[in-house]
């Protein structure tokens, strides 16, 4: 964000304090706990304001840091990697959305900001999962997370894994919030969690602080605490039933709120999210993913930009959304070939969700899964059909790794959207095919088991089982 301060709103200086620091953080996510640390690590007083209990979308996320160059896990997996070769990947993956100085030196200081985590208690490991996957089971903690090993990609810098998944049981995002949320403990850092930010106070041209609502003690605030925990939840799995919550959270930080100023002496840090729950914004700056599921917390509302802008900070990039649509594992569904409703091939299937999800030659509107990130819908199906797979000992953590390991899970792959097409001929050609008779049924051959014919039902999207001559794993 950068300042100008004639444009912008804010509210004036004058008024009570009810409490001050040199630093005030607004957010307690991620990018707001990181922020705190160094603040009070270079002797700063800091108070931290969250509207909910904290950790944000950090702590519900997949816990994948990119990270490369030469990290000991890497190492430990006994893979070398290069600033240099993590640089080119980058450059071609992002294609100039990041600047080139900005992603230099992030690939620069890649290993020292992945020591950084584990020093305030972010533990990681250089467990290599043994195949390409979206997320590892939990036996594995390094992987390649992007798409390394695909052309054009594996062409212009050498291949390293580079996702590095925080360690623990379940998604990664839990242990890599909780490492970072007793690093604050363990530091004299006010954090006041129920207290939404809601304006930047200024004094002539600096913001000096900032006015905050929080909620009342007592069962406002616990009905707040526990229908915000429980949206969070339901988000993730079934946004309608989340959005059910929504109205009484609301309503709570209407009328039950004491109104608060803080003041910052030396400056505010604004890590208050995105704005992906912001449906209005959505469709004003990315109309195409405004059908997307939003993926993320409802404090995702654009509020921390919109604080930002009030006092004059200039905002960039905002139709810069990522789709997701997650269809590995199983890894037999990258021996299929991927096309979109006009029986086009979307992309070399072993790419990372967000390609498959936003690149579709001829498809006029991308049709993202999410509109922030990584898809819960076909994932959850799938969870709900492995645990139907009543194979003994099947459970929904190793069920990733047995669908991995034995493909026959085109039924997930239908249940994610996908339907068959007979016609052998490779669509990596990109010939458009015959179309298949409407909705209704057709034949598929698993690709890797027992290649006996199957009866399938079609449903939405097309995509047709062939040999993918692309597939890494023929
Ligand atoms: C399911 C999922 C999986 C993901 N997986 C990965 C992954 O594996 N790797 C990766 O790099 N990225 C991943 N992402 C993206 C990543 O989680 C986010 O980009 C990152 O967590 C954002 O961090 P943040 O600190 O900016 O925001 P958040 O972690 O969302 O924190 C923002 C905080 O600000 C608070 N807040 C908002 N408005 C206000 C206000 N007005 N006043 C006070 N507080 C406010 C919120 O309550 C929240 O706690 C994933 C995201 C999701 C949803």
């Amino acid at each position: 964000m950068t300042g100008n301060r004639d444009r912008g709103a804010g509210i004036s200086g004058t008024g009570s304090w009810d409490a001050e620091a040199d630093v005030v953080v607004v957010g307690f996510g991620g990018a707001g706990a990181c922020a705190a640390i160094e603040a009070s690590d270079r002797g700063a007083d800091v108070l931290v304001l969250d509207r909910f209990g904290g950790g944000g979308a950090t702590a519900i996320s997949g816990g994948v840091v990119y990270a490369g160059g030469g990290t000991e896990h890497q190492h430990a997996a006994g893979h070398t990697d290069s600033v240099e070769a993590m640089l080119e990947y980058l450059r071609l993956e992002t294609a100039g959305v990041v600047s080139d100085e900005t992603l230099t030196r992030f690939c620069k200081e890649s290993v020292d900001n992945l020591r950084w985590l584990e020093r305030h208690g972010v533990p990681f490991e250089g467990s290599m999962a043994p195949r390409k996957t979206s997320y590892p089971t939990n036996e594995y903690y390094l992987y390649y997370s992007g798409n390394e090993l695909a052309p054009p990609f594996s062409d212009t810098a050498a291949p390293a894994p580079r996702g590095h998944r925080a360690k623990g049981k379940g998604v990664s995002g839990k242990p890599l919030f909780a490492g970072l949320r007793s690093a604050v403990r363990r530091r004299p850092i006010g954090v006041r969690t129920q207290t939404r930010v809601t304006r930047l106070i200024t004094d002539d041209d600096r913001v000096i602080g900032v006015e905050a609502e929080e909620i009342r003690g007592g069962p406002a605030r616990w009905a707040h605490r526990v229908l915000s925990a429980a949206n969070l939840k339901l988000n993730i799995y079934y946004r309608p039933l989340g959005r059910m919550l929504d109205r009484p959270i609301r309503a709570i930080e209407r009328r039950s709120v004491v109104r608060r100023r803080f003041r910052a002496r030396r400056g505010v840090v604004l890590a208050a999210g995105g704005f992906v729950f912001n449906r209005r914004l959505l469709a004003e700056r990315a109309p195409a993913y405004r059908r997307g599921s939003s993926l993320g917390t409802i404090g995702d509302d654009g509020s921390g930009i919109a604080l930002g802008a009030e006092v004059g900070g200039a905002t960039d990039r905002m139709d810069r959304v990522s789709a997701w649509r997650f269809y590995n594992p199983p890894l037999a569904l990258v021996d299929g070939v991927l096309v979109n409703n006009r029986g086009e091939r979307i992309c070399n299937e072993t790419y990372y969700a967000p390609a498959s999800a936003t690149t579709s030659p001829g498809n006029p509107t991308p049709r993202p899964t999410s509109s922030s990130t990584n898809g819960s819908g076909p994932r959850r199906r799938s969870r709900r059909r492995v645990r139907r797979c009543g194979s003994s000992g099947c459970r929904p953590s190793t069920c990733c790794g047995w669908a991995t390991r034995r493909p026959t899970t085109w039924r997930r792959w239908r249940s994610a959207g996908g339907s068959i097409r007979t016609d052998s001929s490779t669509p990596s050609s990109g010939t458009t095919p015959t179309p298949a008779p409407g909705r209704g049924t057709g034949w598929a051959r698993t690709p890797r088991t027992c290649g006996r014919w199957r009866r399938v039902r079609s449903t939405r999207s097309t995509a047709r089982c062939a040999p993918n001559r692309d597939s890494p794993h023929r």
